[in-house]
């Protein structure tokens, strides 16, 4: 099975710190990751791979830094990494982020399965995987926490949707998002990790888009129909609380007094 995985470089959220005045993400102030959902679709990738053979790559688009990221993804499995990169690419919004990572999809060609992570914990929108399969016009499947069955058209996939658990079939070529309940990422040996960090990432940039007609405004800041008018952090707000965990009765009526009190009833 031919698969590739699309990963995010993501600053580390626990440590990263936002830059007020500019209304921006300080990315420099906080070491970068792989995301963290992105490595449950490597491990899928992976645990596909064992099951049935084939081969995994791993494209990411972001700065040249984001080949430390590709690395990572080898020492965890892939076979291989393409950085998308180039100043072009640069403001990109989910539109043009998808656009681009499906037209290097488009590229390689050849494939039966894109994993994604159900979404970024930076971006957060959960719109970049399902975007790049609509513009790649092939079936997908959002949220996927489990794999029930490899069939020879495609995979048996297990995944919740307002409330509801389904059971579909996504066909190959295909994409899946999956969730962090989908397995354990592994941690790479140190003897993967050594060998990783010599792996030669593959760097495609907009001119090696040539043959699929792209131009400079179908991507980066050009190619995005979100316009970002201002950013503001929300402001902390403390509220009182109170819990009734003896007495649920009194509790309730205390609850009911208050409501009352405030005119909400
Ligand atoms: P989600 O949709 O939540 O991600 C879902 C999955 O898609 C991920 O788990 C991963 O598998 C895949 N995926 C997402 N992004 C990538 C990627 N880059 N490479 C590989 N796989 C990916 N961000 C910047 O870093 N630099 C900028 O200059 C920048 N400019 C922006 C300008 C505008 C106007 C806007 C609106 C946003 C900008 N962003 C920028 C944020 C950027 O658009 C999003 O981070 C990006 O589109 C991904 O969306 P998301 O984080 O919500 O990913």
């Amino acid at each position: 099975m031919d698969i590739i995985v699309l990963v995010k470089e993501v600053p580390d959220m626990e440590k990263v710190k936002f830059d007020r005045e500019r209304g921006v993400i300080d990315r420099s102030s906080a070491s970068a990751q792989i995301n963290p959902f992105d490595l449950n679709a490597l491990q899928t990738a992976v645990d596909l791979k064992e099951e049935v053979g084939g081969n995994i790559t791993a494209i990411s688009m972001g700065p040249p830094s984001a080949e430390d990221s590709l690395k990572e993804a080898i020492a965890r499995g892939a076979d291989e990494g393409i950085l998308l990169t180039d100043t072009s690419f640069a403001g990109a919004d989910t539109w043009a982020t998808s656009f681009i990572l499906s037209q290097a999809v488009k590229k390689i060609g050849d494939f039966d399965l894109v994993i994604c992570g159900e979404m970024s914990v930076d971006g957060d929108t959960a719109q970049v995987g399902p975007q790049a399969a609509e513009f790649l016009d092939i079936p997908h499947v959002a949220f996927v926490w489990d794999i029930e069955e490899i069939v020879d058209e495609g995979l048996v996939v297990c995944t919740d949707m307002w409330s509801s658990s389904y059971r579909q079939q996504v066909n190959f070529p295909g994409m899946i998002t999956v969730t962090k309940d989908i397995n354990t990422p592994q941690l790479p040996s140190l003897q993967d990790k050594m060998k990783a960090k010599k792996a030669e990432i593959t760097t495609w940039g907009l001119d090696d888009f040539a043959e699929l007609d792209i131009e400079d405004d179908d991507v980066g800041l050009s190619g995005s129909y979100t316009k970002v008018k201002n950013i503001v952090v929300p402001p902390e707000t403390s509220r009182d609380s109170k819990i009734w965990d003896d007495d649920y009765q009194e509790g309730l009526d205390e609850l009911i007094e208050l409501l009352a009190e405030k005119r909400r009833l």
